[in-house]
């Protein structure tokens, strides 16, 4: 009975038309060999990798199913480990009575994320390639996915691998150069030194600037839609919320459970609190008016701010504009489709859209507008976009170490102290593909998986 064989529920809770128990580790495969019975006869242990077999699933002599086994060989697994994956029915009790049975005949519970932990000790994935499968996981829009398959090709740890590679070359070159400074060999000199730092700076700042960007393709953007009453703020919802376009999850764990609505604009996931407000009927909205609509803006990030197109601009609508004219806010002239009393230039230091909720006209410009005030039209989802707070961390002391050697080689400081730095940079660059990581840091990492990846 090996302690390192793990096992978990790898698909999600409920019913399914199959449910997958994972089983990693050495030794895994004669675990479910105490299982998972083949009707050839032949054990999966005898199998080599890549191999599946029919079969019965018992718990010692209680049949529980009938499912398929697939057998991978170390190190070709996701794990690196061998492992054995069985299919069974997709009952919520059939899993968990095969997952039963597995743990009594030799597999421990895996921990969450614990099945991607060992893909990483065992060099299967770095750190970022690991991070981007939460990424992959939990992604809602194509350019957040794009961004998280591009992280699990491994792009950012090439284009860090790059850097680094320069870098390395700029430390050997200091340190070939403090031990002989009055050597003549050509590319040695200072002058050359910071031209290799200031280029590996360039490289990290750019991927810095495509951070923000970045998070609001892949989480979304907490968006407030304010108003005066009647201007067709809830027609807009339900323009936006197209029943392609909208899911409302519940958010449990507060004193009052909020729904928060999710509309995709375009490649944008727009986070929407507290529409309860915008839907309850016209008398409340009308009692708590430009008030609510103060408080919802301090909490968002965008703003969309409605405006009745059939009417000259009010005291209260300026009020409103002028509450958040240091915001990201796009302007909203709806009824489009009636005469208009006013028009884009009423607005002219604001991003301005013209719809008709009612008919549906001006999605296409709301998306473009979107993607424009949020940083997201300018950025290539296939470039190298960091992906967590760590990472943009380790990136962001990567890039001020860079530029403290970048200091002290133009103050003239000895090359020693030039060298320092450049090995603090380098230090943050492995620990944010994470060649470089303490214990703690993994697990923290790992920790945030769910049970069975
Ligand atoms: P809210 O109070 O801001 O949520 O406004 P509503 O969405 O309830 O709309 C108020 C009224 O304006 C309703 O009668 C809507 O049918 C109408 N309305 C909303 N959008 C449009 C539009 O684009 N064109 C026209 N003609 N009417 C609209």
């Amino acid at each position: 009975m090996s302690e390192s064989v793990i096992a978990a529920i790898a698909t999600p809770a409920g019913e399914g038309a199959i449910g997958i128990i994972r089983i990693s580790g050495e030794g895994a495969i004669q675990v479910a060999d105490r299982v998972f019975f083949p009707v050839s006869k032949k054990p999966l242990s005898t199998l080599s990798g890549y191999r599946a077999a029919f079969g019965e699933i018992r718990d010692g002599d209680k049949f529980l199913d009938n499912g398929v086994a697939l057998v991978f060989k170390a190190p070709k697994s996701y794990t690196g480990e061998d492992t054995v994956e069985i299919s069974v029915h997709g009952g919520a009790l059939m899993v968990r009575q095969v997952l039963r049975a597995v743990l009594k005949n030799g597999a421990k519970p895996a921990q969450a994320g614990e099945f991607t932990k060992r893909a990483f000790l065992n060099q299967k994935l770095d750190l970022t390639e690991a991070e981007s499968v939460m990424g992959l996981i939990s992604a809602e829009s194509e350019a957040g996915l794009q961004i998280s398959r591009g992280a699990l090709e491994g792009r950012i740890s090439k284009k860090i691998a790059e850097i680094e590679k320069n870098l390395i070359a700029a430390a050997a070159s200091i340190a070939a150069y403090s031990d002989y400074p009055d050597e003549d060999i050509e590319g040695l000199d200072p002058e050359n030194f910071e031209k290799m730092l200031l280029s590996a700076q360039k490289e990290l700042e750019k991927m810095l600037s495509t951070y923000d960007a970045g998070k609001v393709l892949r989480e979304g953007i907490t968006t407030a839609i304010i108003g005066k009453p009647n201007v067709g703020k809830s027609t807009l919802m339900n323009m936006l919320s197209g029943e392609e376009r909208s899911i409302v999850t519940e958010v449990a764990g507060t004193t009052r459970d909020i729904v928060e609505e999710t509309v995709t604009v375009g490649d944008i996931v727009l986070r929407l609190a507290d529409t309860a407000g915008i839907r309850e009927t016209e008398d409340v909205v009308e009692s708590i008016g430009v008030e609510l609509a103060h408080k919802k803006i301090e909490s968002s990030q965008l703003v969309l701010a409605v405006f009745d197109g059939t009417k000259p601009l009010s005291c209260d609508d300026k009020k409103i504009l002028d509450s958040v004219k240091d915001k990201n806010v796009i302007v909203i002239i709806n009824k489009t489709d009636l005469e208009c009393k006013i028009s884009k230039e009423d607005f002219a230091s604001f991003e301005t859209v013209e719809i008709s909720a009612k008919e549906g006209d001006g999605y296409e410009k709301l998306c473009e507008a979107v993607a424009q005030i949020s940083g997201a039209a300018a950025l290539d989802p296939e470039s190298a976009v960091l992906l967590n707070e760590r990472q943009r961390l380790c990136a962001e002391n990567a890039t001020t170490a860079i530029a403290e050697a970048i200091a002290a080689l133009q103050a003239g400081e000895t090359m020693d102290a030039v060298g320092v730095c450049v090995d603090d940079a380098l230090a943050r660059l492995l620990e944010l593909t994470g060649k470089r990581v303490t214990n703690e840091v993994a697990d923290e990492i790992f920790r945030r998986f769910c049970v069975g990846k």
